[in-house]
């Protein structure tokens, strides 16, 4: 279930009583599941929000429930005398009756945690950057942070710092499609350049999200999965060999940050040594 989704059905509903019924989701809760139980009990959601791969479920109070997906993680409504599915880890039961609210969790990756004062950002997630599809992204400011960095631009890309959202495979198509190799030295961006792989970072999740006719939501579960609904659109990312769409040349395939990287090597050059100085 994605967050408009879930909004529509929890907020403003007060929870009676949580059952933790697997303890790993709530490792990070740190003094325990019954602890975690009693906690949450009595508190009324407001509307959940989200950034990156977390979702945030703000209680009125101020506090919040963190929600890490991970690869497996979701929410489903279901009535108290449904049968379980198989991998429910958590479930929350309201006030107003039905239908109650369950964490599905397979591999369990990710997990819940209660936010001490999240309701507004946890302060756990603070660092990460806004997606592009956030009606509060701010495209110059990410440019500018970008140029500030001390690193390589896809290196850049992944750390979901400045802009959440980009996988390994968004990272390759955006930076072919901006004609910048991957070990780019991000202080030698221009601003342009830097906007302009962004940009094109922004075009290819938004076409994997015509492409997967999904939502934004369900394609962060995929962030870092090599999920097959755009591979046919795919330019660049496991064409090693393949001819470059644009000049022919072979796609080659290299290791950075110990995954595959694909580049054309003649439209995406390997920078020379800079001296340091920003251009
Ligand atoms: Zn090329």
């Amino acid at each position: 279930m994605v967050r408009r989704g879930l909004a529509n059905s929890i907020t403003g509903r007060q929870i009676v009583r949580v059952q933790v019924l697997h303890p790993r989701p709530v490792r990070r809760h740190l003094t325990g599941p019954e602890d975690f139980e009693l906690q949450t009990a009595g508190r009324t959601f407001e509307e959940p929000r989200r950034r990156g791969k977390y979702l945030w479920l703000p209680f009125t109070d101020g506090d919040a429930i963190l929600a890490h997906l991970g690869m497996s993680g979701q929410f489903r409504l279901a009535d108290a005398d449904a049968p379980l599915v198989p991998n429910t880890r958590i479930t929350f039961s309201f006030a107003d009756g039905e239908p109650g609210l369950r964490f599905i969790d397979q591999r369990m990756f990710g997990g819940l945690s209660l936010s001490p004062g999240g309701a507004e950002l946890p302060p756990e997630i603070a660092h990460i950057g806004r997606d592009p599809f956030d009606p509060e992204f701010d495209l110059a400011g990410a440019v500018a942070r970008l140029r500030l960095r001390n690193t390589a631009i896809k290196r850049a890309l992944l750390d979901q710092q400045l802009v959440s959202g980009i996988g390994n495979i968004y990272a390759d198509e955006a930076l072919w499609a901006a004609r910048m190799h991957y070990g780019r030295p991000t202080r030698t961006m221009s601003r342009a350049q830097a906007a302009g792989v962004i940009t094109a970072a922004t075009t290819v999740m938004r076409g994997a999200l015509v492409d997967g006719g999904t939502s934004f939501d369900a394609l962060y579960v995929d962030i870092n999965g090599s999920s097959g609904y755009f591979d046919r659109s795919l330019a660049v990312y496991g064409r090693e060999g393949q001819p470059c769409l644009r000049c022919g040349t072979p796609i080659r395939r290299e290791p950075f940050m110990n995954r595959s990287s694909y580049r054309c090597p003649r439209c995406q050059r390997a920078p020379r040594r800079v001296r340091g100085q920003a251009r």
